[in-house]
């Protein structure tokens, strides 16, 4: 069965690539202001998940990031001339580019974000675009006014922020880190933490420095770094001790939600953590990563038994109140049910409360409650 496709794909694409893609179920398409878009839901070739076409162009994928559990061993196979350590934020990953004059804002997976691309006036100084037209600015938004994470941060009060930590070309090429750097300061465009250059091939004590920014950034709450080199090569990532502990704080009540692989990667971050850096494991990380993956779900558990599904609360701010039902509408396409509670005017912007109803770990906690028999 052939199923139709927007005639600009085979200008990016040859037929023999979009009749592979569309047979792996990757190519889906969207409209949005009356153009068309076409996104990749999973890594082909060169091209990253997220990737999106349309008429005159494509918005590359933001590339994965490779993980790192031993910081000194990881540094040292990796990166044998300079770069910089960026602090890593936990939010989530935005690519923002104009379109027939237009900035939006693309999710990791490809869709256009009505709540970020609303925003965006409030989060970059978008004359950026007039001097860079082609380039497509990569970074994360973070704070407790997220319509899709829930995990509190320390560095945050209110609302949410951009943090900005990359510039793509059209082509998916990273723009050169210290260009990057200057580009944004120029523009005040808010950039993520830095450190650097440095170089460890001369001595230690350049490892010396990043493990105490690490061991900085584990007492203050923060999630990791993201370690980039300043010429050609790959970056990878590593998280603090803490960081393993406030996600699973974040992210028990979805212990029958989220596969099982997400809690046990955590476990494994921690105890290479406290190995490389000869912390031991206090009592207290012990008992609050114990009442996390226990008390939560037993919590959740309580509530699914009187009749409630598993849930979180959002409570986001957008400057035009259409916003609200794109946004919505755009929650519930990526496969999440959500009740809206309440929109009402604060100052410039609407302030709309909802909550998201998680169907799948509800249900099993409920086929468990009801007795029903799996097999594991
Ligand atoms: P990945 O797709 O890289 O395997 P992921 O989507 O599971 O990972 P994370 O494990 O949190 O996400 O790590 C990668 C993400 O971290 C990036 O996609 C980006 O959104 C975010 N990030 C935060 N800070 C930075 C930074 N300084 N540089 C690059 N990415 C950063």
């Amino acid at each position: 069965m052939s199923t139709l496709y927007p005639d600009f794909l085979e200008k990016y694409l040859t037929e023999k690539e979009i009749t592979t893609l569309k047979e792996r179920e990757s190519l889906h398409t969207y409209q949005f202001n009356e153009l068309t878009f076409v996104r990749l839901s999973q890594e082909y070739k060169d091209y990253p998940r997220g990737a999106v076409f349309y008429e005159k162009g494509i918005i590359p994928g933001y590339p994965r990031i490779m993980r790192i559990l031993h910081l000194e061993n990881g540094i040292n196979r990796y990166f044998k001339d300079s770069f910089y350590v960026e602090e890593k934020v936990d939010g989530y990953n935005i690519r923002i580019a104009v379109i027939n004059g237009t900035p939006l804002a693309f999710t990791r997976g490809g869709f256009i974000c009505p709540f970020t691309t609303d925003r965006i006036p409030d989060l970059i100084d978008t004359n950026f675009f007039k001097e860079y037209p082609e380039y497509i600015i990569c970074g994360e938004v973070v704070g407790p006014g997220s319509p899709y994470n829930t995990e509190a941060i320390p560095y945050v009060d209110e609302d949410v922020v951009f943090l900005v930590f990359d510039i793509l070309d059209e082509e998916g090429i990273r723009l050169h880190i210290e260009e990057r750097y200057k580009i944004f300061e120029r523009f005040n465009i808010q950039q993520i933490r830095r450190w650097g250059p440095f170089n460890v091939s001369g001595g230690t004590s350049d490892m010396d420095e990043i493990k105490k920014i690490i061991l900085e950034l584990d007492r203050d709450g923060r999630e990791g770094i993201v370690i980039k080199p300043v010429s050609d090569g790959k970056s990878v990532k590593y998280v603090t001790l803490s960081s393993c502990l406030r996600d699973l704080e974040a992210t028990a009540h979805l212990i029958t939600e989220l596969p099982a692989g997400f809690f046990t990667q955590r476990i494994l971050r921690a105890v290479f953590f406290c190995h490389e850096f000869g912390i031991p494991l206090s009592s207290e990380y012990l008992i609050s990563s114990a009442k996390a993956l226990y008390l939560i779900p037993e919590q959740t558990l309580k509530k699914v038994a009187d009749g409630e599904s598993v849930k979180e609360f959002f409570d986001v701010r957008v400057r035009n109140k259409n916003t609200v039902d794109e946004l919505i509408q755009h929650l519930n396409r990526s496969g999440v049910r959500i009740q809206l509670v309440s929109v009402e005017k604060s100052g410039d912007h609407y302030r709309a409360k909802f909550y998201r109803i998680y169907i799948k770990g509800t249900r099993e906690l409920r086929h468990r409650l009801m007795g029903k028999g799996f097999f594991d």
